[in-house]
């Protein structure tokens, strides 16, 4: 029986999520959506039938044919939605971030262990990448020895000029922070930022690129560039170093071509179109998963983790010091979870 979900939020996202479960996907619908602007709610399942618009997010959680919940608004609304969610006893799948402070992140942590089952994904889409789950296969092997370092780079276009500073850690490295805990297995217990050179093509008031430098507990040393005005194209690169080789991310398959005396292959533009596969095996294994009662996604607790050590990034940036992070014990009803 297909799985019954209501969406909170129809923008970008949220436009893109309905798209792929009533396109691209099976053993799910969507019955109900909202979003405060009801015309934009209207407008994302004009095509698709028996879709009912309601009033608000809350109204969603409710209703009684919504068997889980997928919240795409704005971040500062999803702590609402999401312990409203457990609240009710439904599975809940939230696009990043859980909460806009690691405060309301533990409260939802709480609120999960209280109710004693797992309900709750975050939309870490990196982890269902075919690259990062080879690489992760790499290493899990141990093909290549002990993990020792990580060189990794994050490069957008250009950005709007309402990103600031703190968003390359909070929007961007985000997705870096997850993918390279749940790559290397470990916490991280610092971070420093340095900043290079600023860019001509960065607005006065954002430093770009920076330099993200984050230590595991084990001792693994890991650099990310972020560079977000780097004009030439939407670029993503993992390079893990290990006792006795290296692996890299393979890159986006495009086709070699061979045309004015060059050899040369697109680089995307487009963050959506990189990570479009990943998207859809996602949200795919979310639905398995939510059918089956396991969850075995980027948890509650993964969410917590990385809003601490995305804090610490920004303290980073703004004291210019290396600032510890430390993260409590992992509540039991995450131990389970494969990572
Ligand atoms: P967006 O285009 O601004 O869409 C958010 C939508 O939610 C807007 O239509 C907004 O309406 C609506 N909204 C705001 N408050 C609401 C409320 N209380 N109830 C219902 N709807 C509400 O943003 P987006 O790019 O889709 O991003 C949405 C979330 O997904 C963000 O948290 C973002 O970080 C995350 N995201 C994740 C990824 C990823 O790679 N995993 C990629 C993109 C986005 P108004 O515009 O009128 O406020």
């Amino acid at each position: 029986m297909a799985l019954k979900l209501g969406v909170i939020g129809t923008g970008a996202i949220g436009q893109d999520h309905i798209r792929r479960i009533s396109q691209n996907l099976s053993g799910a619908r969507i019955v109900a959506v909202t979003d405060i602007d009801e015309g934009r709610a209207k407008a994302a399942v004009k095509n698709l039938e028996g879709v009912r618009i309601e009033k608000n997010g809350q109204d969603v959680i409710r209703a009684a044919d919504v068997d889980a919940v997928i919240v795409t608004s704005w971040g500062p609304t999803h702590e609402e939605y999401v312990l409203a969610s457990i609240a009710a006893g439904k599975p809940v799948f939230c696009e990043k971030p859980l909460a806009t402070t690691a405060e309301g992140c533990m409260n939802i942590v709480k609120a999960e262990v209280a109710h004693g089952k797992q309900l709750v994904q975050v939309g870490f889409m990196r982890r269902y990448d075919k690259g990062y789950r080879a690489l992760k296969d790499v290493i899990v092997n141990g093909k290549i020895g002990e993990i020792l370092m990580a060189h990794c780079a994050h490069r957008n276009p250009s950005v709007p000029s309402s990103y600031t500073t703190d968003m390359a850690i909070t929007d961007t490295v985000i997705h870096e922070i997850d993918v390279l805990r749940w790559l290397i297995n470990d916490d991280f217990i610092s971070a420093q930022i340095l900043m290079p050179k600023k860019t001509r093509h960065a607005e006065n008031h954002l430093q770009d690129p920076q330099i993200v430098l984050l230590q595991t507990a084990g001792g693994v040393r890991i650099d990310v560039e972020v560079f977000v005005n780097c004009q030439y194209g939407y670029d993503i690169q993992c390079e893990v170093v290990g006792e006795t080789g290296t692996a890299r991310l393979p890159e986006p398959s495009n086709v070699l071509m061979r045309s004015g005396a060059q050899r040369s292959v697109e680089i995307l533009t487009d963050w959506k179109k990189r990570f479009s596969d990943s998207y859809d095996t996602e949200l795919k294994e979310w639905i398995d998963s939510v059918k089956k009662g396991q969850f075995h996604g980027p948890s509650a607790w993964d969410g917590y983790v990385a809003a601490v050590t995305a804090d610490a990034c920004v303290k980073a940036q703004q004291t210019g010091q290396i600032v510890p992070i430390s993260i409590p014990k992992r509540p039991a009803l995450y131990n389970l979870q494969e990572r």
